[in-house]
């Protein structure tokens, strides 16, 4: 193997895939490190997926002008990369007079940062759009260019797309060494490049402080959700904030891109990196104050629990900058990092472009070919996949309705599923109401094939998380 790379991006998370993506479009040589087996398995898997209007962040941040692009990018990119967008518009609810000012003010923000069409709607226009709401409402900001995004298939798009224009990805491959060279830097004793790109989330404080001389500190933040039925999708037909504190943007109630609710996030500072598991406190915390937007959310209809992980600077801004010589950090991108990230790619591709000169990449295939969803077929269409494959036919996950044929096809993608979370991430079979109860094994079944491996090696997650210990009851009685 020719371990020489141009550029080498140390992270898969959202914004490592978004600068891949970027830089595709160029002849350089660049390379994806990413420490788990798959794209998106950090914080870029477990937020609240809002494509942020923009009027949040400070004047003059890389935070705020970075949202307002990423925004507008989003808004262009989605058909293209074929990923789940819903412009729906959001809501930050005021629910006292005496709070009408700070409404004003966030108001004022967004027009000072760019963001088209704000304003305030007063209580019976807000009532006729959101009639669920809690009557305590009484007025809102409404910003029209804000939506849902399925975050995981923003991330695998960028990435699939990147792969496709011929960047190399190597998972499993945690970087934990860095050299400078001559010419630039090794990594892990194994691979050359010109330049770094430090896009490691949680750890890229770890990353930065191999590199560089002035030390960075990031701290995790943890944010922990209720993720409901899409019986409950309907309450909201935006997303609806409640105003802003010091602790950041509060509990928020939202439609999925998918049609689910969720409810969340809290803001724990914490101190392990991995430390995302739910706490009876944090949800509670959520319950009560997701409440006060809609007061008569069914509970019952929670289907999932999660929580995510804030990469939380200290100077507050996205820490976007080389360095050192070669080594561009794009660091503490906590929210609106999600939103940002195809923007945080514009930018340090540029940054490269300007240092490395490179041509463009004259084959670049701007499209992404999207994955079958059969709801969106008219039954001639879905006759005619079947005829051409008839794996199509074939109902895996019911209850989100996904057939072999897509998880096939996720196995087949250029940057491959490979565990049933893969699977469950790209094309959703497993994600609905019964959390893969009934489609595990299956899934399983056809993920062994497609990749070649054993069926008790399919694992969850990677790694250790091993689904099956053994073949049968025997077995397990006989401790083999
Ligand atoms: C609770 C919560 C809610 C949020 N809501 C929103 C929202 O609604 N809208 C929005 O715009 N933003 C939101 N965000 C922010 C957004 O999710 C993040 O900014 C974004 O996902 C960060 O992407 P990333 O690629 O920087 O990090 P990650 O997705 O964490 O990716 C980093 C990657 O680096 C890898 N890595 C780490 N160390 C190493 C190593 N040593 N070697 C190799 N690989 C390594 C990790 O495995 C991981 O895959 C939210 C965040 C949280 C936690």
């Amino acid at each position: 193997m020719n371990s020489n790379y141009d550029v080498l991006i140390i992270g898969g998370g959202v914004v490592g895939s978004a600068v891949a993506w970027q830089l595709a479009k160029t002849d350089l040589k660049t390379a994806v490190l990413e420490k788990e087996e798959d794209v998106s398995t950090g914080t870029t898997k477990a937020n609240s997926g809002i494509v942020h209007a923009g009027y949040d962040a400070m004047p003059g941040t890389l935070k705020a002008k970075l949202n307002v692009r990423g925004n507008e990018m989003i808004h262009e990119i989605a058909p293209v990369l074929n990923f789940d967008f819903v412009n729906t518009g959001s809501l930050v609810l005021c629910f006292e007079e005496e709070n009408r000012p700070g409404l004003q003010a966030l108001l004022e923000r967004g027009k000072t940062n760019g963001v088209p069409g704000l304003r305030i709607v007063e209580q019976e226009e807000l009532r006729q759009m959101e009639p669920e709401i809690s009557e305590d409402a009484i007025c809102a900001l409404y910003a029209p260019t804000a939506g849902v995004v399925d975050p995981f298939n923003m991330n695998v798009a960028f990435a699939e797309n990147a792969a496709d224009n011929g960047t190399a990805f190597f998972f499993n491959e945690p970087v934990t060494s860095l050299e400078r060279t001559e010419d630039g830097w090794l990594v892990n004793g194994a691979y050359r490049a010109k330049i770094l790109v430090n896009a490691a989330g949680v750890h890229a404080d770890e990353i930065h402080n191999m590199a560089c001389e002035q030390p960075i500190a990031i701290r995790p933040r943890r944010g922990e959700y209720f993720l409901f039925d899409k019986e409950a999708g309907s309450l909201a037909r935006h997303v609806l904030f409640q105003q802003p504190t010091a602790a950041g943007k509060g509990i928020l109630v939202t439609p999925t891109a998918h049609g689910n609710l969720l409810a969340g996030p809290t803001a724990d500072f914490i101190e392990d990196k991995d430390g995302v598991c739910t706490t009876a406190q944090g949800l509670d915390h959520v319950r009560r104050m997701a409440s006060k937007t809609i007061d008569h959310l069914p509970f019952s209809q929670v289907i999932t629990s999660f929580a995510g992980l804030r990469a939380v600077p200290e100077g507050g801004d996205f820490i976007i900058a080389e360095n050192a010589p070669g080594f561009i950090d794009a660091a503490g991108i906590e929210s609106p990092g999600l939103t940002s990230a195809p923007a945080i790619g514009e930018m340090v591709a540029q940054m490269i472009v300007d240092r490395l000169h490179p041509g463009e990449n004259r084959a670049y295939v701007p499209q992404r070919r999207g994955f079958v969803k059969v709801d969106d077929l008219s039954p001639a269409e879905w006759n005619a996949l079947i005829a051409e494959d008839p794996a199509y036919g074939r109902m895996v996950c019911r209850c989100e309705k996904v057939t072999e044929g897509s998880i096939r096809d996720a196995c087949r993608r250029s940057v491959p599923a490979r565990s049933l979370d893969g699977v469950k991430r790209r094309v959703r079979a497993g994600m609905g109401r019964c959390q893969s109860g009934f489609c595990s094994p299956k899934t399983m079944e056809i993920i062994s094939q497609e990749l070649n491996i054993p069926f008790e090696d399919i694992t969850k997650s990677g790694g250790r998380s091993r689904l099956i210990t053994g073949r049968d009851k025997e077995d397990l009685q006989d401790g083999e």
